[in-house]
């Protein structure tokens, strides 16, 4: 079970992640959360330090996709501000919504990686999927409170996996 939650990288920011560090990989395409991942939890406002950094993506040559569980109309505003595709109401970590989005993408598994601030979601799911997990930073404190409840065993698995020196901090 640990090992299924357990990230292959971890970033502080989103937009400190280098288009070299996929390249150099083998990775082509990049899934990317929503909430509190690309913008804090709930809003549509892009910062003009993320637009920034999505247009260094693309011009790197990274296929992009947004993959949130949030509802379809907010997604689609901020997929539409950063010109990417998106795949909303996701139900990660399911694998449905992985599936329909590496088919936007057109990669394999092996190709791609994933991002998400949630171990229980984001990276459960994309390891489920056999991709590259990044691990980031919340964005912010505000979130759903179911989120908030699971945070309480995120913090434990957190807590073994450093115990293990699988993660750090
Ligand atoms: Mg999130």
């Amino acid at each position: 079970m640990l090992k299924r939650l357990c990230p292959r990288f971890q970033i502080k920011y989103l937009a400190d992640l280098d288009p070299n560090f996929l390249l150099e990989r083998g990775l082509k395409g990049l899934m990317l959360d929503l909430d509190n991942t690309l913008v804090a939890w709930g809003e549509y406002n892009v910062s003009s330090e993320m637009i920034t950094w999505v247009h260094k993506m693309k011009k790197a040559g990274l296929k992009l996709c947004i993959i949130s569980n949030a509802l379809e109309q907010r997604v689609r505003i901020v997929g539409e501000i950063l010109d990417i595709p998106w795949v909303s109401q996701a139900i990660k970590p399911r694998k449905s919504a992985f599936k329909r989005a590496l088919e936007i993408l057109d990669t394999k598994p092996s190709e791609t990686a994933t991002v998400g601030d949630q171990l229980f979601t984001d990276i459960w799911g994309g390891n489920r999927m056999a991709l590259f997990t990044i691990w980031t930073t919340p964005l912010s404190a505000r979130e759903l409170l179911f989120t908030k409840f699971v945070r309480y065993f995120e913090r434990k698995v957190v807590k073994m996996l450093r115990k293990k020196g699988i993660i750090c901090e």
